[in-house]
């Protein structure tokens, strides 16, 4: 037999089961949303209602400022048009087109999963307590379940294929807070919709708070050293979340508004007032990113970021 004659099969390249699987489940909440909302002939009104909560004046006054403040007081210094900066303004973008309907319908969809499915969740007792207990506490367990979502994130290789994206910034900045690939979102949501369902089964929380939450959330990231000094041991900092997103200790400083839940299981690492600001990125950019030399332009590059976690890896 000549060698011409020997033919070699090709490892087949397996697409990543897992990542499907994912995008399915993510389906079929937003679908379940879409069954229910468009029965009740509120999907309008909820898309809006997302909206309103979600790209709030609060919010886009806040990255306005914060952006500022990055000029005036970075962290590192770097041009107003770096290319992590243009990235992350084409997920800024993605995250206004797709990803707040997107999460609107998770949310509603969740919910409404949960209820028909596992009512007895519902701790009805509290329906007598005051607003003043049950709303500060539905949040701060909200914000539990979001830790332990993003525990996940890092923990399970299925969810970290869709985390990875968000770690893959070397060039930290208020926009990075919109860097992340829309299915990362789905374990959030459902976990966040248990205690809200759970703890305000006939209630709802004020818009304005959710709003609240999220600022806090999108600071974060921002180019800044800022520790928020000893209120800084409680609510998550940009120094502080900066830590968590060096490129060789990622499962540190995992609490997404309150440094609690990372005290109490140990992963806290408060920032110094004078340290060194480190480098942030995954070493070996498992995920391309617009930092390599030959990246291809911004929006081409957008979809290969998108399309990774369903490739094969290593
Ligand atoms: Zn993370
Ligand atoms: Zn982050």
């Amino acid at each position: 037999m000549s060698v011409s004659q020997i033919r070699v099969r090709a490892p087949a390249r397996r697409l990543c089961l897992s990542s499907f699987v994912l995008a399915g489940i993510t389906g079929l909440i937003v679908w379940a949303a879409l069954a229910d909302l468009l029965q009740q002939g509120r999907l309008q009104t909820a898309l809006s209602a997302g909206w309103a909560e979600l790209a709030a004046p609060l919010l886009v006054g806040l990255v306005v400022a914060t952006g500022i403040c990055e000029r005036i007081w970075p962290a590192e210094r770097r041009p107003v048009l770096a290319r992590g900066h243009l990235q992350d303004a084409c997920y800024l973008a993605l995250h206004a087109i797709v990803v707040i309907p997107l999460m609107t319908l998770l949310s509603v969809g969740a919910a409404s999963l949960i209820a028909s499915h596992a009512r007895w969740i519902e701790v009805r007792s509290t329906a007598h307590w005051s607003g003043w207990l049950l709303v500060p506490l539905t949040i701060v367990a909200m914000d539990g379940a979001n830790w332990l979502a993003h525990y996940a994130d890092h923990r399970l290789d299925p969810l970290w294929r869709f985390h990875a994206l968000h770690h893959s910034q070397e060039e930290l900045s208020v926009l990075t807070s919109f860097r992340a690939h829309p299915l990362m979102h789905t374990t959030g949501f459902i976990l966040a919709t248990i205690p809200v369902v759970a703890l305000m089964p006939t209630r709802a929380i004020a818009p304005v708070l959710i709003t609240a939450y999220v600022c806090v959330g999108t600071l974060q990231h921002a180019n800044l050293r800022w520790t928020f000094g000893p209120v800084g041991r409680v609510i998550v900092s940009p120094a502080y979340h900066r830590l968590h997103h060096a490129t060789d200790n990622q499962v540190v400083n995992l609490g997404v508004v309150l440094t609690i839940w990372d005290v109490l299981a140990g992963y806290a690492r408060f920032p110094g007032r004078r340290g060194a600001v480190g480098r942030t990125g995954l070493d070996g950019r498992p995920v391309p990113v617009e930092q390599d030399g030959a990246a291809r332009p911004a929006l081409l590059l957008l979809a290969d970021q998108l399309i990774e976690p369903f490739q094969p890896r290593g």
